[in-house]
């Protein structure tokens, strides 16, 4: 079954939850089938929605605004707003990518930018998106100048040194010594400051990070309510993990958090807000690539580089050189910029108890260009394929196209039970979308006639990327 969700994007509803193993297959053999070897991911949207479940049960306090930056997917958006999530934008970037975009109300986004293009402040003006955060002086100016109604939060700085994947500190948010001191500035300004924020860091791998961030932020919050700002929110950022194999699990931060919040801030009326990215998409994206090409090499062998070997000798077990059609210029990106790591799989290993020392790389001529450097695999084909799932988060949002290497193709699936959480049943437009043959067969969607295109929601989306 198909369910059609917004131009290009179709979404498959399966009966029951599949494993990722077993939809990887199914779509290695429909290329297979068609002939086709380009790269592909698959979003499973139910993943998503079981991801919100979890966050209303373990922060039934804080108010999630999704981190856009993350993942931008159309089909992202689209359910996220339909689950009623609200959005962390930081750049003015209309969706119009797919023709349509999402309607969100203006208070349901947050400018979570704290250095701002003039031009975008003005623009958030007009569209009424009032909540922005600042952390410096000169940004009170531009405020001023381009938008004196806005609700600002002041982002601190947390003071601590925990451990996270990705330091953001180096770049944004105030000393809490220094937090007066603007909240001063923007008084004399006559500018309203209406709460305080802090982003940890991104993937925070140690709990207590949040508890000393809201004892801090308490701090500010209450120079804040001293300097007679109605102070109404605490935003508390992103920085929580998305995958399951992270060092800490969402679980934990909830424990910790929800007791400081308890702590410094009891008083239910202050709104909490959170900017998640990577907890809402991390697992819930698969990529699937092809080996384009295959080199064998001897062991200290650095690509055909050295001296030529006899080989294979006695002495000498080979190493693979793996060549894939995505790499870091795509959405392997997020080895570079997000300091990630990625687990490689294979699809059908039973004929894997043979390993050899293996190296993955993308399909770029930079020779920047490598996935993995050395890992244990079986011996493959050109042409066989290979996956790495977790590939949600900061992946597809920042992948170039450098070298004319094309963007995966993209799937979307979802248990038809999970997917009726949120929508409990099937319209009559979605039934007359099953009802057309050539739906079921999975052509494209500029095939298929208007009356299919629209959704309550189908509006505009207009703060995109951060
Ligand atoms: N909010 C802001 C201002 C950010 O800069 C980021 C990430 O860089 C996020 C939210 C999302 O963080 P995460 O993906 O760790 O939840």
């Amino acid at each position: 079954m198909k369910h059609y969700y917004g131009k290009n994007c179709v979404v498959e509803l399966n009966k029951s939850d599949k494993s990722i193993a077993a939809v990887v297959q199914e779509k290695i053999t429909l290329h297979e089938g068609e002939q086709r070897d380009e790269a592909f991911i698959i979003g499973d949207l139910g993943d998503i929605i079981k991801k919100y479940e979890r966050w209303n049960a373990a922060l039934p306090r804080v108010r999630p605004f999704y981190a856009v930056k993350c993942n931008d997917d159309h089909a992202v958006l689209k359910l996220l707003v339909d689950m009623g999530l609200s959005f962390d934008c930081a750049s003015k970037v209309r969706r119009d990518r797919e023709g349509t975009s999402l309607g969100v109300d203006p208070e349901r986004i947050v400018y979570a930018n704290p250095c701002k293009q003039t031009s975008f402040i003005k623009y958030a003006a007009k569209k009424h998106v009032s909540m922005m955060t600042f952390d410096n002086e000169d940004e009170l100016h531009k405020i001023k100048a381009f938008y004196p109604d806005a609700q600002l939060i002041l982002r601190i700085l947390p003071q601590s040194n925990f451990k996270v994947q990705c330091e953001l500190g180096n770049k944004f948010g105030c000393n809490p010594k220094k937090a007066r001191y603007l909240l001063e500035a923007a008084k004399d300004l006559g500018l309203n400051v209406m709460g305080i924020s802090f982003h940890v860091g991104s993937g925070c791998e140690e709990a207590e990070a949040f508890a000393v961030a809201v004892q801090q932020a308490r701090d500010a919050f209450d120079a804040a309510l001293q300097l007679g700002f109605d102070m109404t929110m605490l935003d508390i950022g992103g920085g929580f993990p998305g995958q399951s194999s992270a060092p800490i699990s969402f679980e934990e931060i909830a424990l910790v958090l929800n007791e400081a919040l308890d702590r410094y801030f009891p008083d239910t009326n202050v709104d909490i807000i959170a900017e998640p990215g990577r907890y809402f998409v991390a697992s819930a994206f698969t990529l699937g690539v092809n080996i384009i090409a295959k080199r064998i090499v001897a062991r200290d062998q650095h690509g055909d580089n050295d001296e030529p070997l006899d080989y294979p000798t006695a002495n000498d077990e080979p190493v693979m050189m793996y060549y894939v059609n995505d790499g870091v210029y795509g959405s392997f990106n997020c080895l570079l910029y997000d300091h990630a790591t990625v687990q490689v799989s294979v699809p059908d290993d039973s004929d894997g108890d043979v390993t050899y020392t293996s190296s993955i790389w993308g399909p770029t001529c930079d020779g920047l260009d490598c996935i993995l450097e050395n890992t244990s695999l079986p011996e493959l084909r050109v042409g066989n394929w290979l996956y790495f799932k977790d590939m949600g988060a900061y992946t597809m949002s920042a992948a170039s196209t450098f070298n004319g290497m094309p963007p995966p193709r993209r799937f979307y699936n979802c248990s038809l039970e999970t997917w009726h959480t949120v929508y409990p049943e099937l319209s009559h437009k979605q039934r007359y979308i099953d009802s057309i043959p050539h739906m079921k067969a999975g052509r494209h969607l500029e095939e298929t006639p208007d009356i299919l295109a629209t959704s309550p929601t189908d509006a505009f989306l207009f703060f995109g990327t951060s």
